[in-house]
């Protein structure tokens, strides 16, 4: 193999090697590498093959992914929340792609947020928005097989009913020869494509080995999360948690996103924050305000976990030469919408390869811009996150943000400034500066001190650190 090694095409657009004499445009007949099959991989096949038909260019499009989407428990699944925010299931319909009733495991309607000074539910913004639970794999460990199916799985069928076939090896490398992209796998088979697209998210080794090769590649940065999944069945379900998504405001260092979502007869807890251990979890478990959120008050035991990595920071750059990093693999959003941000880096990739090229200079101009767009919102989300973290500590904040939402919730047609701020946090449907510069509105600031002050004088409920029980019931219709 004559392979260039420490050179995968990761140069600076404006600098000329004599790989440029090779076809930077697809052409009929040019083969495309897409290494995984989560939303990112199986998105990109799907719009490829579907841009490449309106311009009548005869491509091929493999897809590898060892996985199995039809397996039950973690050998099957892709580990997430599983939550596709409203934004994107409209998206995505706008797109073709209706999730269908099998795959959402439920519609959820409203997010309630958990607080030692209380609780407080909080309705969807728009009552015709709803946020979709789905399985990325075919349910947890030991679940009855009828009853789930597989977001991932849905998403390959798709792009297969366009035309992509899929390959079911494990990429181990991606090596550059002189003709082109060499993908080489696990069972010793090899082969060589125009374009190689990495869509195999942060819980993979390939990145790490292709930044082996070259210093001019930095692959993602990426920290432990936690799931794990809780057979209650479905009326326990209906009866304690709803319709409702359960997310928890709790003063523990580290821990950014606790939520437990519903889903048919399980209910999903997520971790998210910084390196998630023993230590974090132990303490989540033994707050009161999640105690509370089980029948009896008992934690029961879960029937299927895991700690997947999330991506915290952006591969740079996340394309060289006919090749591109895409979805977790190149850049996401912070915490939240990671599924938005494959459906996004996806499309722009797609785009570029049919109406643009395949050079590094290409990806540049025509794809870099979404994901530096993407990179700076999360930059904001840091300081998004940073006030939350205060909030977090200071008991007296946490008094007015109840206080602030209870009352917003209580007066339909109001303008609901703090509970359009943690909808947005909490689903990801909006970018971290919009949500931010909501927070710099005079009227927002005017109501929370006015709430700090208020949800902190002696006889308030938020004060007597009652929980808001009645206030919740008063929202629940
Ligand atoms: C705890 C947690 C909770 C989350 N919750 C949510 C949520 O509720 N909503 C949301 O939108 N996002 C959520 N995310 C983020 C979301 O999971 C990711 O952003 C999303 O899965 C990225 O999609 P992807 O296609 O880029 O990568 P992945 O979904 O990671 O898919 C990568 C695919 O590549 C395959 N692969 C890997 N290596 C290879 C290889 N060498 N050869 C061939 N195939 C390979 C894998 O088998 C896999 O199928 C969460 C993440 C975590 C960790």
């Amino acid at each position: 193999m004559n392979s260039t090694a420490g050179n995968l095409g990761f140069r600076s657009a404006h600098s000329r090697s004599r790989q440029d004499a090779l076809p930077s445009k697809l052409h009929d007949g040019s083969r495309i590498a897409v290494i995984g099959a989560g939303p990112a991989g199986s998105m990109f096949s799907h719009f490829l093959l579907n841009m490449a038909e309106t311009v009548a260019l005869d491509v091929s499009v493999d897809i590898f992914e060892p996985r199995k989407f039809c397996h039950r428990g973690p050998a099957g699944c892709n580990h997430c929340g599983g939550i596709v925010s409203e934004s994107l299931v409209q998206r995505l319909a706008t797109e073709g792609i209706m999730l269908p009733d099998d795959v959402v495991q439920r519609g959820i309607e409203s997010y309630t947020l958990h607080m030692d000074v209380g609780d407080v539910e909080i309705a969807t913004p728009l009552a015709e928005k709803r946020i979709a639970a789905i399985y990325r794999g075919n349910g947890p460990r030991n679940s009855e097989p009828t009853d789930t199916h597989s977001f991932d799985g849905y998403l390959l069928h798709l792009a297969q009913e366009k035309g992509a076939n899929v390959v079911e090896s494990l990429v181990t490398d991606v090596r550059r020869d002189d003709a082109s992209m060499r993908v080489h796998c696990a069972d010793q088979h090899s082969d060589s494509y125009d374009l190689v697209v990495v869509a195999t998210g942060v819980n993979s080794r390939l990145e790490q080995t292709l930044a082996d090769q070259t210093q001019e590649f930095e692959q993602p940065g990426r920290t432990k999360t936690f799931i794990c999944e809780f057979h209650l069945g479905r009326k326990v379900i209906r009866e304690t948690f709803g319709p409702s998504m359960h997310v928890f405001l709790l003063d523990i260092p580290r821990l950014e996103f606790a939520a437990l979502i519903p889903k048919g007869d399980y209910v999903t807890l997520c971790l998210l924050g910084d390196d998630i251990d023993e230590e974090l979890m132990d303490r989540f478990f033994g707050s009161p305000e999640v105690q509370k959120c089980f029948p009896g008050g008992e934690i029961p035991r879960h029937v299927c976990h895991c700690y997947p990595r999330i991506n915290i920071k952006a591969a740079r750059p996340a394309f060289g030469d006919r090749m591109v990093m895409i979805g977790d693999s190149g850049t996401t959003r912070l915490f939240k919408d990671g599924i938005g941000a494959a459906y996004r880096t996806a499309k722009a990739a797609a785009k570029t390869a049919i109406f643009h090229g395949i050079s590094a200079k290409d990806f540049e101009t025509h794809y870099a811009p979404m994901c530096n767009g993407i990179n700076k919102d999360n930059q904001v989300g840091k300081l998004v996150f940073g006030f939350g973290g205060l909030v977090q500590k200071a008991r007296f904040a946490r008094r007015g943000v109840l206080r602030m939402t209870v009352h917003e919730q209580e007066q339909p047609g109001s303008s609901r400034r703090m509970s359009g701020v943690l909808w947005d946090l909490f689903s990801g449907s909006a970018p971290y500066t919009d949500v931010f510069l909501r927070t710099l509105h005079p009227a927002y600031i005017g109501s929370l001190l006015w709430n700090l002050v208020a949800g902190n004088m002696p006889g308030s409920s938020a004060r007597n650190g009652r929980t808001s029980e009645e206030e919740v019931d008063h929202v629940r219709h």
